[in-house]
């Protein structure tokens, strides 16, 4: 899956997303009601609906009001969308060619300066293209520019190059305290409550380091990835694709295409990028080394990608576990277990053939296709009942009370989207059940 899924540092992976932030469609949220297979969420997309608005406005995205997709919404994006890069107005000219709908995506970069709580007035985006580098001006709304300082204004103490590595326990099995290491010291933290937000690996890896959560069995099972294929093409004139916001254009037409073979779908989106990265590509994918590789690269100013997002079902055969192999903290590692199976493979291949379509619509040569799987996710899943999911559906473990866990480790299926604006909505949620809980408690 490659090294576009983790994320360490005060931010984690938001530090270097691309910050698409579409939602989910609502039957997202129910692809074994609909196809007989994958998962159904134990939540609808109304339940989540209040907080997608409140994540939206909160971060200043910026996207087209109305948005082609999905249901009606009763407030626009915070702002309007961004300006397309070269690759987002070609896809848009094949798309059109074929009748495909695109749209400017929402995306998590200011499209003018914004005032936002707890953080003050930050600065609207410059076009630069480094989003996935990290954002100088604090334009892309990561972590550590949004939600961390607001946490930070209510009182919550950061501390960073922190790693946990144990979780106490009382004896009725609640937690008592957490063990981390921070600059080679060793500390403990007592809790009353636990929310356990280290992503779809270092979550399940803890839980299982800890024989934390385990009852279900389901700790570590499901893994899932988006279904990632990209199609790069190259264009007479020049693109540029490090220039302007990498993440610009998008089609949900894709959702439910009506000759699949596959359950589920894929959303479609154009792609910036920058030439190290695109280098690492064109040698695994077109297995070009040396002399070749250069020759290729002398067009990196020319090329344009488009990749897609689709759902994948969980497989007994994708999990992930302990190895026996240790860490420098002397911990064992997370082995990853992961094979894509007949859906997605399935849906690769109706994928790459649209996109494959669209870049010969807009005029393209040289079109090759980018096998890739993005975003680990489910390895904690949320569900109705403790006897096939690790949390409910307020987040909370089934066996240990004061545990809750907010990242994508519980999502119950992939979704057909980029995850962070779920994560993020699903958290915002989590934490509003936790504070109802406690003040029902305190009555
Ligand atoms: C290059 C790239 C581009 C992406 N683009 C998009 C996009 O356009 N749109 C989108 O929606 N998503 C995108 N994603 C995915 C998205 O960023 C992630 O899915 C999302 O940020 C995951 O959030 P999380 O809170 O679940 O986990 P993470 O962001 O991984 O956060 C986990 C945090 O926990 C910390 N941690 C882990 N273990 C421990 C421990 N034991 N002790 C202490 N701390 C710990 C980590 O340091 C990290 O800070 C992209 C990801 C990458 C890498
Ligand atoms: S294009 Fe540049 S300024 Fe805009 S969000 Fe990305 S990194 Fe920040």
């Amino acid at each position: 899956m490659g090294k576009n899924n983790s994320g360490t540092g005060v931010g984690g992976s938001t530090l270097h997303y691309t910050a698409y932030t579409p939602r989910p469609l609502p039957d997202d949220l129910h692809l074994r009601r609909d196809f007989g297979k994958g998962e159904d969420w134990p939540l609808t997309y109304d339940d989540l609906a209040p907080y997608f608005e409140e994540v939206e406005q909160f971060l200043g995205i910026s996207g087209p009001t109305p948005y082609p997709w999905g249901p009606a919404r009763p407030k626009g994006y915070a702002l309007p969308p961004l300006p397309l890069n070269s690759a987002a107005q070609l896809m848009g000219r094949g798309a059109e060619k074929l009748g495909i709908l695109t749209s400017p995506a929402a995306n998590a970069a200011l499209a003018s300066r914004y005032y936002q709580e707890g953080v003050g007035w930050r600065e609207e985006c410059i076009k630069c293209g480094f989003c996935q580098a990290g954002c100088a001006n604090g334009a892309k709304a990561s972590m550590d520019v949004t939600f961390i300082p607001l946490a930070v204004k209510y009182g919550a103490d950061i501390r960073p190059n922190s790693f946990v590595t144990e979780i106490e326990r009382h004896a009725d099995g609640n937690i008592s305290a957490v063990i981390y290491k921070q600059n080679g010291q060793t500390h403990r933290l007592a809790c009353n409550h636990l929310f356990l937000c280290g992503g779809s690996v270092e979550t399940p890896r803890l839980l299982l380091l800890n024989q934390l959560a385990l009852t279900s069995g389901q700790v570590g099972r499901n893994l899932m990835a988006h279904p990632g294929v990209q199609v790069w093409g190259t264009f007479a004139d020049e693109v540029r694709p490090t220039k302007g916001i990498p993440g610009g254009l998008i089609s949900q037409d894709t959702h439910r295409p009506k000759d699949a073979d596959f359950a589920g779908g894929y959303l479609l989106q154009s792609i910036g990028v920058m030439p190290v990265t695109f280098a690492g590509q064109v040698a695994r994918g077109r297995k070009l080394w040396g002399q070749a590789l250069r020759d290729y690269m002398r067009q990196f100013n020319h090329i344009a990608g488009i990749n897609i997002l689709g759902d994948c079902l969980p497989h007994a055969d994708n999990y992930l576990e302990l190895s026996e192999e240790q860490d420098a903290r002397q911990l064992p590692k997370p082995r990853l277990h992961f094979t894509a199976q007949e859906n997605e493979l399935r849906m690769n291949a109706h994928a790459e053939k649209t996109m494959r379509a669209i870049w010969e619509a807009a005029g393209a040569t040289d079109i090759w296709a980018f096998g890739r799987y993005a975003h680990v996710i489910g390895t904690a899943r949320m569900g109705l009942s403790g006897d096939d999911a690790v949390v409910d559906r307020d987040g909370r473990a089934f066996d240990v009370p004061n545990l809750y866990i907010c990242d994508n480790s519980v999502f119950p299926s992939a979704l057909s989207v980029n995850p962070a604006l779920t994560i993020m909505a699903l958290s915002l949620r989590t934490a509003d059940k936790f504070l109802e809980r406690q003040k029902r408690r305190d009555q």
